[in-house]
């Protein structure tokens, strides 16, 4: 029973190793970094005293056994703070989301939108083929193009036209006739956001919910897998040690696991290839100031700017910022497929902070405390008209050779943590399953 091993030491490794311990199975989980919680880590910087998540996270999972479970991880110790979310378009700051908020726009902007949205509205709703048709079919042309499309090629970085409606689920808002005109006509607060409250760590980032991690499994960092024989049910590391399992939970990225499996057809392998994702270059800026925003994040529509979220993590926890300063964490996103990195890092820093003193957050007052930037391969699954396919196939062949998947970037979903975590005990009790029916 014991010979289960899991790849990845995230949110989905975490799960897996959960759901394991719970079956008396105390896992070994690899993973290639030198430190464990793949997405979730956070980081001090020693010297200014400043904490960095990889990328800003909140937990607002609606499930109440995860709630539990993730307030139980930190010993009760969490902020639950009212979500505050913004909007910055050329030069204004709307409530989020603009479409229940068109009061700050130009009045005649407002008209044009009000008049479009209602011809689609009293339209049959159509047949819709892509994302595009979807964005204009609910809001109408003039809002889809200026906002959402927009949007999207900075944050999917390509087109609507060019991307599903599988990802949606709560995400964006429709309103009706009415709640449009009511937010055009007067500030007001609806609660219709699919978020209105988070919870995060009162202390040491969002990597504290994964705390209990380490005693639930043995953690091997600095092993990364390399090549994975389903067949001899062998994994080999980089550093050339080789291992066997008896049923294996993976949480490594689709694209990255299977060209390194033994006797992988090359139809999966080209199927693996045309799966998109983002990476996100985040640039992270401590500040001599607190008063840096009135929300936690901020949406970025601009496609001169180059970030397209901001989000300010000393207002999640007094303990991620020094007393009396501020810190801005900025997404700039590229995608191998779409968008290829070229940049520098240190380029990206200057022309965020560029971007940050024209937007106004910066000021030439400020005294720029800490400045450095992380690179994250894989960010987001683009959800293109290719994904649903490829996955197929790929998923496919791995239910073939009996290799668990597992997390954000094994099941290659727009998953949230408590998502990614659940997936995780999912792929550990399918593994539990086949080890007992082969014993
Ligand atoms: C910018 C950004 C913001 C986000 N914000 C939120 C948020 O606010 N709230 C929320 O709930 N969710 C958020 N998410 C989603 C969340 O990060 C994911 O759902 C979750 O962290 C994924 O966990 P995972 O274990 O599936 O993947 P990962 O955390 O990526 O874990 C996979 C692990 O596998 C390891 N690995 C990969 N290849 C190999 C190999 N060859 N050998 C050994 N190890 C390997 C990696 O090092 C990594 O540690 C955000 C995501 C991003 C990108």
């Amino acid at each position: 029973m014991s010979n289960i091993v899991v790849i990845g030491t995230g949110m989905a490794g975490f799960g897996a190793a959960h759901r394991l311990n719970a079956a008396g199975v105390r896992p070994v989980v690899y993973d290639q970094n030198g430190y464990f919680g793949g997405h979730t880590a956070s980081f001090r910087d020693e010297a200014s005293g400043f904490l960095f998540d990889l990328g800003p996270h909140i937990s607002f999972t609606k499930d109440p056994r995860i709630q539990e479970l993730l307030a139980r991880f930190v010993n009760q110790e969490f902020e639950a703070l009212q979500v505050k979310l913004d909007n910055y378009w050329r030069g204004l700051r709307l409530t989020h989301p603009v479409q229940l908020h068109l009061n700050g726009l130009p009045k005649d902007l407002i008209v044009e939108i009000i008049a479009d949205f209602v011809k689609v509205h009293d339209q049959q709703e159509p047949r819709i083929a892509n994302y595009e048709e979807w964005l204009i079919a609910s809001y109408g042309r003039r809002f889809a193009e200026l906002f959402p499309m927009q949007y999207t090629r900075k944050y999917h970085l390509t087109t609507a036209s060019n991307m599903s409606t599988d990802w949606l689920g709560p995400r964006m808002y429709r309103p009706s006739l009415e709640e449009l005109l009511r937010g055009a006509l007067a500030p007001w607060a609806p609660e219709v956001h699919y978020i209105t409250h988070f919870r995060y760590p009162k202390a040491g980032g969002f990597l504290s919910y994964l705390a209990p991690f380490p005693g639930l499994a043995d953690i091997r960092l600095q092993h990364q897998v390399v090549a994975v024989d389903p067949a001899a049910r062998a994994l080999r590391f980089s550093n050339g040690q080789s291992i066997g399992y008896g049923a294996l939970v993976s949480s490594i990225p689709l694209p990255v696991l299977i060209p390194m499996i033994a006797g992988v057809p090359a139809d999966v392998i080209a199927a693996a290839k045309r799966l998109a994702c983002s990476t996100c270059v985040l640039v992270n800026v401590g500040l001599d100031r607190a008063d840096l925003s009135e929300g936690q994040i901020t949406y970025i529509y601009d496609e001169d700017i180059c970030f397209t979220r901001l989000s300010f993590p000393h207002m999640l926890s007094a303990t991620n910022a020094p007393p009396g300063c501020g810190s801005i964490q900025a997404e700039v996103y590229f995608s191998d497929k779409y968008r290829p990195l070229t940049q520098s890092p240190e380029a990206i820093i200057d022309q965020v902070i560029a971007d940050l003193h024209r937007c106004g957050i910066v000021r030439d007052s400020d005294r720029i405390l800490f400045r450095g930037a992380k690179i994250v391969r894989h960010a987001n699954v683009i959800f293109d008209l290719d994904r649903s396919a490829a996955l197929a196939t790929v998923h496919g062949y791995l239910d073939d050779v009996g290799i668990k998947y597992c997390g954000r970037y094994g099941d290659w979903g727009y998953m949230w943590t408590d998502e990614s975590f659940i997936s995780g005990e999912r792929a550990a009790e399918a593994a539990l399953t086949s080890v007992s029916r082969a014993a």
